[in-house]
């Protein structure tokens, strides 16, 4: 596996691979990789000639008082993860390399990101479409690999790709989740043994609405109303649990094919995220 630290490197690279008919697929993540940072790995190997990964923690998508600095950083152990599974090129560039000085051009998907996440962590996705944009022109993959773990993001960059005619496939993969269904997150080693178990209520109420969507159920309400209660905690708060189109990401009152459940609460200090889709 080669290290790539430059951004003119990685682009050089990338171009040459092109000029050779290689499809190079791109998987990008902040690090701190778990299995399922890995699984999109193993896709990427399925969709191509040679996988890079880019570990970069992108200071754009947080905000103020969110967990930048403290964000876990295991560089080393994420090196060897990388190429055990099979990495080519792992791709870890410095804030400076991304953003060079100066630098002020943003890239904005405007109705994709107001809502859901976007309204309770303002400018977020912004920063995740513009370091995106530029992961993509750097690296200029033939396809790019997200998780559904992050929903509204996988929309925002499927919208950001066809909008700036990037010829990039954007490839969709299933939530990996503990034995338990608690969704791997680089995030969930800030939970200690208690919150790891309140945590838990978040994918089971998910689960129950699956169900209930199952037997019959229709109402959004409903549903929305019988989770806020099942996740009654003083550890939890919530900020949202919607039923959305699962393209528009639109709210939607009724459950109809295409609906997809997302929700986000905070246990404690962390914020955790987690969707399903809802079949008729
Ligand atoms: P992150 O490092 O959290 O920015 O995530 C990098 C990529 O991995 C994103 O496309 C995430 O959606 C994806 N990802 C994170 N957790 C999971 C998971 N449990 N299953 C599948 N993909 C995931």
């Amino acid at each position: 596996m080669k290290i790539i630290e430059s951004s003119q490197n990685m682009q050089s690279l990338a171009l040459e691979l092109k000029s050779l008919k290689q499809k190079l697929i791109l998987v990008p993540t902040m690090g701190a990789l778990h299995e399922g940072h890995l699984a999109l790995v193993d896709q990427a190997k399925q969709l191509g000639d040679k996988v890079v990964l880019s570990v970069f923690v992108n200071p754009t998508q947080f905000g103020a008082g969110e967990d930048f600095e403290k964000y876990p950083r295991p560089l080393e152990k994420d090196q060897e993860l990388a190429q055990a599974r099979g990495v080519d090129y792992f791709f870890v560039p410095k804030a400076s390399e991304v953003y060079p000085a100066g630098d002020q051009t943003v890239v904005m998907v405007t109705e994709l990101s107001r809502g859901l996440c976007g309204a309770f962590r303002p400018g977020h996705f912004r920063g995740v479409a513009t370091v995106v944009t530029k992961l993509f022109l750097i690296c200029q993959p033939h396809a790019a690999v997200f998780g559904e773990k992050d929903y509204q993001q996988l929309q925002v960059i499927k919208r950001l790709a066809q909008d700036l005619h990037f010829p990039i496939k954007i490839i969709g993969v299933p939530t990996l989740r503990e034995k338990d269904g608690l969704a791997l997150s680089s995030r969930n080693a800030y939970l200690n043994t208690l919150q790891r178990q309140i945590a838990l209520k978040l994918p089971q109420s998910l689960q129950w609405a699956v169900r209930a969507v199952q037997q019959g159920e229709q109402e959004s309400r409903v549903i929305k109303e019988k989770i806020i209660q099942d996740l009654q905690d003083p550890q939890i708060k919530i900020d949202y649990i919607e039923v959305v189109d699962s393209e528009t990401l639109e709210p939607l009152p009724k459950i109809k094919a295409q609906a997809r459940l997302l929700a986000a609460i905070r246990v404690g200090e962390t914020r955790l995220i987690d969707n399903l889709p809802l079949k008729l």
